[in-house]
């Protein structure tokens, strides 16, 4: 990857994504790097970190100012209800849109997730072509189709470029809502739990893949190509058994 002249914005960069793009982009020499999160998990000189809320725009105008490239990577974390995901989700999607169009941001790039085609019925070999589903299984994945939609549906508006990148579960290290809780089971011993037959298969996205997809699709959005307005699954290869 090379070294660029865009100015980059990571929302949500104190997350567990947010950081390792963040990361990536300084690994490759990027100087102007910035963090907008409701929190900071951590230090760095060369970062300029913004706290704020994504439901205020104020706070994100700030954000944006002077910036060339957003990653919307920010999401309350699993577990919650409908109103705090569609509060951060939605609506605070809908204001870093406006304010991406209002201080000319030429890139946004939405992290969406794969949950946003999954009812609960199994898919195999699905692609981009899968429909969103009628009835969503958990609150946080109809939040994210809302979210998605609001990003792609600006694309093109005040020169805006937009896409929307669909990781499944998110896996490696630093990483604190899934894993530790399963490793905390196979270590108190319940390893027996088995979904239907035990052949099932179930998709999960490393992170360096998902920083790999988050980066190339900043790299390579630009006007006349097939990725703005484009919506992109990020898988492994083939999925695990589970
Ligand atoms: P994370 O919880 O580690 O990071 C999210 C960040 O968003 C946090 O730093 C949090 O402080 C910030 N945030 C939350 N509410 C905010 C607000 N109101 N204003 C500003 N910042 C706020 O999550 P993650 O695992 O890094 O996930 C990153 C993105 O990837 C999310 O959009 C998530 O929906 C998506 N995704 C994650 C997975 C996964 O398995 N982790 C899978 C598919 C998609």
């Amino acid at each position: 990857m090379n070294k660029s002249n865009k100015s980059y914005l990571v929302v949500g960069g104190c997350g567990f994504l947010g950081r390792y793009i963040v990361e990536s982009l300084l690994a490759r020499g990027e100087k102007n790097v910035s963090v907008f999160d409701i929190r900071q998990s951590f230090e760095d000189s060369r970062v300029k970190f913004h706290i704020g809320d994504i439901r205020k725009k104020e706070d994100l105008l700030k954000a944006c100012e002077g910036v060339t490239t957003v990653f919307h990577t920010a999401s309350p974390t699993h577990g919650m209800g409908y109103d705090i995901y569609y509060s951060v989700n939605v609506v605070g999607t809908e204001k870093l849109v406006e304010a991406c169009v209002e201080s000319q941001v030429k890139q946004l790039i939405y992290t969406s997730s794969s949950s946003v085609v999954f009812n609960g019925e199994d898919i195999d070999g699905g692609d981009e072509t899968l429909p969103y589903v009628q009835h969503h299984i958990d609150p946080y994945n109809k939040t994210k189709e809302l979210g998605e939609k609001s990003v792609i549906s600006r694309n093109g508006k005040n020169g805006l470029l937009t896409c929307s990148l669909r990781p499944a579960g998110i896996f490696g290290p630093r990483e604190v809502q899934g894993w530790p809780q399963y490793l905390k089971a196979a270590k108190e011993g319940k390893n027996k739990f088995m979904f239907g037959s035990g052949q099932n298969r179930c998709d999960w996205t490393y992170i360096d893949n998902v920083v790999h997809a988050h980066i190339l699709a900043a790299d390579k959005m630009v006007d006349g190509s097939k990725i703005p307005g484009s919506i992109y699954f990020i898988t492994n290869d083939e999925p695990i058994n589970f």
